[in-house]
C-alpha cells in the first residue's frame, strides 16, 4: 500500500521547476515562482519520488503522515 507523505518545500528553492515537472499534481508554482505543494497529505508514487530526487538545492523534504518518520531526504 502507498504511503501518505507530508511533504514542504523549504526556502531554498530557486524555481527550477524540476518537481513541478515530474509530479505537476503535487507541486505548483507561487507568485514569487518558488514551487509549493498544492495539498497535503500526498500519496507516495515513483513520479513523486523522482520529483524529490531531481532538486538541485534539496529543497523538498518529506515524512510518513501517520508516524513523522523521515522519508526524504
Ligand atoms: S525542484 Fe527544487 S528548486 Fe526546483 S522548483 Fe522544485 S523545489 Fe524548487
Amino acid at each position: 500500500m502507498s504511503r501518505s507523505l507530508e511533504v514542504e518545500v523549504g526556502p531554498t528553492c530557486i524555481s527550477s521547476g524540476y518537481c513541478r515537472n515530474f509530479a505537476p499534481a503535487v507541486f505548483e508554482a507561487g507568485a514569487d515562482r518558488k514551487s509549493f505543494v498544492k495539498t497535503n497529505p500526498v500519496t507516495e508514487t515513483p513520479a513523486l519520488l523522482e520529483a524529490f530526487e531531481s532538486c538541485p538545492v534539496e529543497a523538498i523534504t518529506a515524512r510518513d503522515a501517520d508516524s513523522g518518520a523521515e522519508v526524504f531526504p
